[in-house]
């Protein structure tokens, strides 16, 4: 009926209609296949954080709509770690606001900082809703490709300046990096905050898996460079850290004029979320210093066991350096098509994996790349790396 009018969803919409984690999803458990397409933890996180959730509920905090902002509580406990962990001050009043997730803090940043026709520089491959609410504000991506080098994926500095024009807004960043597990250096994170000064650029950067960085590794936060603090939105959330991805509960830090304007979105997008689950990741964020190095060396662990399992079926595999994600390159297999590859692995081994080319522009620069999340027990993994090896040649 409305198809000969027009479609139902509008234009910037229509290259999103279907998501590849819906397909894959249904696809394994069609075939009763081990997931290890959509990153989400198989275990919950911290009993007492599960139990300070269920105290505040009982007791009656956050059942009700909480403040716009976000519960004090919260907000108090997110500026103290951001001081404690990396030495940055934000005034909890005006300088934190609790969003629904990270996922509700992006949307809220881009659908508030850009015009239409703005351009928006993101790193290719990026996390799925960034295409989306970029076009939602009906602004342009233009993607900078992360390309394997020496084993990781990296950031070419001088694609990343020859794609900044003066219609250039803002530089959309993500470190630790999904899908590809890098962290970015000091070095490119310093020249990213060079460019973004000299041009005058304001910067998103979604740092959600800010404790996840293996091998000893830092994480740097973007804001922490000279000329940063003034210019940057940092995005993190509980769901990644806590392993309690269904709570929702993120923020964004930044200066109160960047604050004023994500919460002027955000108050029409949700107005507020997850109540009582943020007195419950107010007390998770005071966690003790043990907790992050426990929970960083067991996904570490995680990331080894799949990592062996997939060099063993003859992946060629990329050193994931943070994130819940292996990158893979198919080619040794003799593969070359993501797509078709994630498509039939269910079939010939029983896993579920994710096509990288979903999160490009360019999907041939994506296509031979597939993705594994190791956020699973240690027996699904190692059930799922018996399996994969069946592949090997
Ligand atoms: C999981 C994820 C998010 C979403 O976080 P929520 O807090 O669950 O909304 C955002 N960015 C990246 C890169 C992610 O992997």
């Amino acid at each position: 009926m409305t198809s000969s009018v027009r479609p139902l969803l509008n234009r910037r919409l229509a290259e999103f209609g279907t998501t590849i984690f819906a397909e894959m999803s249904a696809l394994a458990l069609r075939t009763g296949s081990i997931n290890l397409g959509q990153g989400f933890p198989d275990t919950d996180g911290p009993e007492e954080v599960r139990e300070a959730a269920v105290r505040a509920l009982r007791d009656g905090r956050g059942n009700q709509y909480p403040p716009g902002p976000g519960v004090p509580e919260l907000r108090l406990a997110v500026a103290a770690h951001q001081e404690r962990r990396y030495g940055l001050t934000y005034d909890p009043d005006t300088e934190v606001l609790v969003t629904a997730g990270a996922t509700e803090a992006i949307a809220a940043a881009l659908l508030a900082l850009l015009e239409p026709g703005d351009e928006v520089v993101a790193l290719e491959p990026y996390y799925d809703s960034y295409a989306a609410c970029i076009a939602m504000a009906g602004a342009r991506r233009v993607p900078v490709t992360l390309r394997p080098d020496g084993g990781r994926f990296r950031l070419d500095l001088d694609e990343l300046r020859a794609a900044v024009t003066d219609r250039t807004r803002l530089l959309l960043i993500n470190t630790p990096h999904n899908p590809t597990g890098t962290v970015l250096t000091r070095e490119e994170l310093a020249a990213v905050a060079e460019l973004a000064v000299e041009r005058d650029l304001l910067v998103v950067t979604d740092e959600v898996y800010e404790h996840l960085v293996f091998d000893g590794a830092e994480h740097v936060p973007l804001a922490t460079f000279p000329g940063m603090r003034e210019r940057t939105v940092t995005i993190s959330s509980a769901g990644k850290t806590y392993s309690f991805t269904g709570w929702k509960v993120g923020w964004v830090t930044a200066p109160p004029a960047l604050v004023t304007a994500v919460r002027s979105a955000k108050q029409f997008l949700t107005y507020v979320a997850s109540g009582p689950f943020q007195y419950a990741v107010a007390e998770a964020l005071a966690l003790p210093d043990s907790y992050y190095a426990d929970f960083r060396a067991d996904m570490q662990a995680k990331r080894d066991l799949l990592a062996s399992g997939l060099k063993e079926a003859g992946f060629e595999v990329f050193t994931s350096a943070g994130t819940y994600f292996i990158t893979t390159d198919i080619r040794p297999l003799g593969e070359s098509d993501g797509f078709a590859f994630c498509r039939a692995l269910p079939e010939r081994a029983g896993v579920v994996a994710i096509p990288n080319a979903v999160f490009y522009d360019h999907k041939d620069a994506g296509a031979p790349y597939v993705r594994f999340a190791f956020c699973k027990r240690a027996e699904v993994l190692q059930e799922a790396a018996d399996r994969l090896r069946r592949l090997a040649p």
